[in-house]
């Protein structure tokens, strides 16, 4: 129920015209007059909802299959100079990887980066 701001009449619920002095009707309550019930903005707001959330799926996806492809890229690139050939520093020989000493001159293989590890204990005690 609601009343003229103006007069204070009471008012019909559907009035849009206070009925004693004609004074426009301020829709205060907002559950009265202009039936423009269901605003546009809901629907836009869902839509884009369910928009956001189908991107974010497929965001989520792609970037699953980008990062999968990222580490087998990172892992084939491992893989390669894992399987490169030593080089003998001696004659130059390419040796396989598994190979400890020269197939050519029988000089030692050192691998760079686990020989270190072996030779740099302190010695003490
Ligand atoms: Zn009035
Ligand atoms: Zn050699």
């Amino acid at each position: 129920m609601q009343y003229c701001h103006v007069c204070g009449t009471k008012l019909p619920d559907d009035a849009a015209f206070c009925p004693n002095c004609g004074t426009k009707v301020m829709d205060m309550s907002g559950k009265t007059a202009t039936g423009a019930a269901t605003s546009p903005s809901d629907e836009m707001r869902e839509a884009f909802t369910r928009m956001s959330l189908e991107m974010e799926k497929a965001f989520n996806i792609a970037a699953r299959e980008l990062q999968g492809a990222f580490e087998t890229a990172r892992n084939n690139i491992q893989k390669n100079v894992y399987k490169a050939p030593i080089i003998c520093s001696n004659c130059g020989e390419k040796n396989s990887p598994s190979a400890d000493y020269c197939v050519k001159c029988g000089k030692k293989l050192s691998l760079p980066s686990t020989e270190q590890d072996k030779t740099n204990q302190p010695s003490g005690t």
